[in-house]
């Protein structure tokens, strides 16, 4: 009987766990073709100054025109990138994209403006002199650190090896800033963001969604806003998708905003577009 049930539970998983690994396979098959095929896309999305309304960053955020399945997120394709060690071309390709980008919005419209890039573990991780890499290729583009902004997450903090350290601190000498990206939803204590020097925190988007006049999550992303501006960190809230979120994080204190409210991600020519129109206004007034 039990050789029956274990069976009859063998043929009713297997076959919808290999439909699940025949996909995964099938879409990291597709995505070792997509950077030759030119499928990746840069998005861009503006990080608004709370105070002003102006836009002088943007974060990067990936995404991946498949031929037939079309826009594809990166929440899908990331995991599979990474697993398949393709995330480290992906990177560079997506550091390339975002360095000619900020270097244009530098050069033609803000001399301040930043992009940031997201990194991800298994990307900061791996060995060798990326860091110094990247930076000498800023410096090729006449760039100065200050026009990158790379986001990691808690989690590199936790268990950061000497090499990730080691290319934190290249980083911060060259005045690249650091962003700690999902924060509130990790584990990294208050020591670790000092230890580390971060620039700003991104308070996660969880505790955005929830805030409401008297919410507890009121409280707590107040209590984030103060904390981090004793440690002289900024910080940016992650989906702001109202004007009721957005006037009571500016009521706390919160340096900026990033959400639906301002605008989604948008094509790198879109975005260019949203900066060229907020040069234009600023002298027409
Ligand atoms: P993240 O870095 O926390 O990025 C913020 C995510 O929130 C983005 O999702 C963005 O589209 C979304 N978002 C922005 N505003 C709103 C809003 O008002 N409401 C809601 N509901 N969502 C909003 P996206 O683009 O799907 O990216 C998901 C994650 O994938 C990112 O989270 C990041 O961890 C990762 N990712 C994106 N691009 C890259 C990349 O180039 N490299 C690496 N390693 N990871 C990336
Ligand atoms: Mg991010
Ligand atoms: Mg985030
Ligand atoms: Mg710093």
């Amino acid at each position: 009987v039990a050789k029956d049930a274990g069976r009859n539970c063998f043929s009713f998983f297997t076959p919808a766990l290999q439909v699940a690994a025949v996909a995964r396979m099938r879409l990291t098959n597709d995505l070792r073709g997509a950077l030759a095929n030119e499928e990746l896309r840069l998005y861009f999305q503006p990080v608004v100054d709370l105070a002003s309304g102006r836009i002088h960053k943007a974060e990067a955020l990936l995404r991946w025109e498949h031929p037939t399945r079309g826009m594809v997120g990166p929440a899908e394709f990331i995991p599979l990138a990474e697993a398949s060690g393709l995330i480290h071309d992906i990177g560079e390709w997506v550091f390339q994209q975002a360095a000619q980008w900020v270097k244009r919005w530098r050069q033609e419209l803000d001399p301040y403006f930043q992009v940031a890039v997201n990194q991800s573990p298994v990307e900061f991780q791996r060995q060798g002199r990326r860091s110094a890499q990247w930076l000498a290729h800023l410096k090729t583009l006449g760039l100065s650190g200050g026009a990158l902004v790379v986001e990691i997450t808690e989690g590199l903090l936790l268990d950061a090896s000497p090499g990730v350290t080691e290319q934190l601190l290249e980083f911060r000498d060259a005045g690249v800033e650091v962003a700690l990206d999902d924060f509130g939803t990790g584990y990294s204590s208050l020591s670790y963001i000092q230890k580390f020097d971060i620039d700003y925190l991104k308070i996660d988007q969880s505790f955005v969604r929830n805030l409401k006049p008297g919410a507890r999550d009121v409280a707590l992303c107040k209590a984030i806003i103060v904390m981090a501006h004793e440690l002289g960190i900024k910080v940016i809230a992650e989906g702001v998708e109202t004007e009721a979120q957005r006037d009571l994080l500016a009521a706390a204190g919160c340096d900026y905003g990033q959400g639906y409210l301002f605008a989604k991600p948008l094509a790198a020519e879109a975005f260019d577009a949203l900066l060229v129109r907020q040069r234009d206004d600023a002298l027409a007034n």
